[in-house]
Parts: structure tokens; sequence; C-alpha cells
């Protein structure tokens, strides 16, 4: 897997764990902050899709089930993004331009009734804002001189 560290990173490695893409990196509004170029690389290295260790634990009707993290979500979902750090999930377009606090600030850790957040969130104006952002973000172009 290629890995990739954004400029800031290389010059004092604190934290190599982070990548130009990852959570860690861009949550309080990094994004916006960031130089045009960069935000473009951010882009094209796509949102991050780590591995989770969540579990939550649920009774219904006096029986215990488990709900464990599942790596399909992220292709059930393609806004979806995941921080092994936080070990949290997280919404991309809204993790850059900001949005529902826990899906762009805390992040969703507990798995019970996770379908119903990701339908109400993804149909959330600020959301849907969002992801049209992303998707035309470098894609026009004003040349001024
Ligand atoms: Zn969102």
């Amino acid at each position: 897997m290629e890995v990739q560290y954004s400029k800031l990173e290389l010059k004092d490695n604190k934290k190599p764990a982070n990548t130009m893409n990852s959570v860690a990196s861009l949550v309080d509004n990094a994004f916006s902050r960031l130089p045009y170029d960069e935000k473009i690389a951010v882009k094209n290295l796509k949102r991050p899709m780590p591995q989770l260790c969540l579990e939550n634990k649920q009774s219904v009707k006096g029986k215990d089930v488990i709900r464990k993290f599942k790596l399909d979500i992220y292709k059930k979902n393609d806004w979806i993004c995941g921080c092994d750090i936080k070990n949290a999930l997280f919404c991309f377009p809204c993790l850059l331009f900001g949005g529902e606090p826990s899906w762009s600030k805390n992040g969703i850790r507990d798995l019970i009734h996770l379908s119903a957040k990701i339908t109400k969130h993804e149909n959330s104006e600020g959301h849907l804002k969002n992801i049209f952002s992303l998707r035309m973000l470098g894609k026009i172009t004003f040349r001024m001189f």
C-alpha cells in the first residue's frame, strides 16, 4: 500500500501515521486552511478506509446481539471514511467542508441503529451540499490572467 505524507508532516515528523487524507489530519476544519493544490491532492487520495475494531452489544428481546464493524460499510456507502486513531466512522465530504459534528468531528462509534443514522445523514441538506462541493473541487478553474 502506498503511503503519502503531507509536506508539513515531513517537516516535523511527530505524527508519521498521519497521512494527508487521514481523518486525524482533517478534523477541526483543517481542510479549509489548505492551499488549493493540497486540497486537490486530498481529493485525489480519496477517503481513508481502515479496518476498525468496533463492536457493540445490544439486547434484543432479552438476547444479546453483537454488532461488529465490517469493511463492507465503505462499499455500501461511498462517503463513509474511518479513523483508526479515534476508531470511529466519519463522513468524508462533511469532514472536509464541515457538517454534522457526529459525522465530521466526533465520529460514529455506536453501530446500533447505524443504518438509520446513515440514512438520516445522507439525506441531510448540508451533506448533499458537501458532496457537491467535493465533486466540483478542481473541476472549474478560473484563469484570471
Ligand atoms: Zn456528510
